[in-house]
């Protein structure tokens, strides 16, 4: 089955040669093809051009672009989406006054998503998440990563990450899942988290590699949560399993989390609101992608990830949303690209660049997915008829996207 869009008003993020990353200056840089033509094959991207070169195409489907500009779906590199019910109660007390970590203290935050999922079916978790991960695609992300973190027991971390696997089988974009059982200390573990750490180590953890459940390995890196001595224990068990490190690090305070995350050769270090010098020194030249999650900062009125500090320093930032029901409860990619050019002092370039190829490669889909190149997945985004791309960030809270596609099918 061939496609054929034509009249492109323009075609972002053509990347004749594949790379894997960006950093620095290269951010600045947003290859694009002006009124151009685009064929899509099944479900990869054939080939792509200038109007004026367009060879004869025997398609069988032709569809007028114009006034429209096409570019690769978002890949959200950091998403908890799966999780049972939701939290707006908490919102109402944060706005009466309440501070997240007092919430918590009260047995709100993540511990009572816990709660809730643990006494949530299987399935139900299932429908809850697929209406989520559905109302995202068609928000544009035609990649995504899905964290555990709200079972904190065998039985509840088990129950997500088979909801996740489910989700990898059911939809068509990519699912990367990630095993998040340190995400907060239980209750009942309260005056004894090294026996918490035990059982993640040496209980559930063995399980979801057997069951091969998940590629890659994170922990809550802060103060009141998990230690760098927890991380640099849970990393090390993990890396026999072959489960990559992402990790929450710097969200509250720096404590030393990504030079753990560095030392481990996490693919990723994610959040980073809170920065010293000597982070930024650490991560440089190291295959490390720092994530930043304005959408975060956003709802908690914490600080945002000093992405121009980052960028400026020669380092690559990748953005996602950080979807979770209690501090993000949105996984509007979209807002997330707003945010970075209005809060972080990022260029639509920038960000764009950050949402897509530096995002793919936050999940290690830098060769499928991230940019128009050939060969590689036909996830993109059609938006409506817009003046410039520079229109997508600026209108923020506008949905600008008339339909998206993943491989080469449009979501209906
Ligand atoms: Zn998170």
């Amino acid at each position: 089955m061939k496609q054929l869009f034509i009249n492109i008003k323009e075609l972002l993020q053509v990347r004749e040669n594949k790379v894997d990353k960006l950093s620095g200056t290269e951010m600045k840089e947003l290859p694009t093809i002006k009124n151009a033509w685009l064929l899509i094959e099944d479900d990869k991207i054939a080939d792509y051009g200038e109007m004026d070169s367009l060879p004869e195409i025997n398609a069988d489907k032709t569809i007028d672009a114009e006034g429209k500009i096409i570019l690769p779906s978002w890949c959200d590199s950091h998403t908890h989406i799966v999780y049972a019910g939701n939290r707006e109660l908490e919102f109402a007390d944060r706005i009466n006054g309440l501070s997240y970590e007092e919430i918590a203290n009260r047995g709100g935050g993540i511990l009572n998503s816990a709660k809730t999922l643990q006494e949530t079916s299987e399935e139900e978790v299932y429908q809850q998440s697929a209406k989520r991960l559905e109302e995202v695609m068609k928000l544009g992300t035609g990649a995504v990563e899905i964290k555990s973190g709200y079972g904190l027991t065998e039985e509840g971390e088990l129950k997500m990450l088979r909801v996740i696997k489910k989700l990898q089988k059911n939809y068509e974009l990519p699912i990367k899942a990630t095993f998040l059982g340190a995400h907060a200390i239980p209750k009942e573990y309260k005056e004894k988290p090294d026996a918490y750490m035990d059982l993640v180590i040496e209980k559930i953890l063995p399980k979801v590699a057997e069951e091969n459940l998940a590629e890659y390995i994170d922990i809550f890196c802060e103060k009141g949560y998990f230690s760098v001595a927890d991380t640099h224990k849970l990393l090390s068990a993990a890396k026999k399993f072959g489960l990559k490190p992402k990790i929450h690090v710097n969200q509250f305070n720096a404590i030393g989390g990504i030079q753990a995350g560095i030392e481990h050769d996490a693919l990723s270090v994610d959040h980073l609101e809170v920065m010293r010098p000597e982070d930024i020194e650490s991560l440089k030249g190291t295959s490390t992608m720092p994530v930043a999650l304005p959408s975060c900062s956003l709802f908690l009125s914490i600080p945002y990830t000093p992405a121009r500090e980052m960028l400026d320093s020669g380092l690559p930032l990748a953005l996602a949303t950080d979807f979770n029901p209690g501090s993000t409860p949105s996984g509007n990619m979209n807002l997330v690209v707003s945010l970075a050019c209005i809060k972080m002092k990022m260029t639509p370039e920038e960000a764009i660049n950050a949402a897509t190829i530096n995002g793919a490669y936050a999940m290690e889909l830098s060769e499928t997915h991230g940019s128009i190149t050939k060969g590689k997945k036909a996830n993109f985004i059609l938006t409506k008829e817009i003046p410039s791309y520079t229109f997508l960030p600026y209108a923020f809270g506008t949905n600008s996207i008339e339909s998206v596609f993943i491989n080469g099918k449009m979501i209906e």
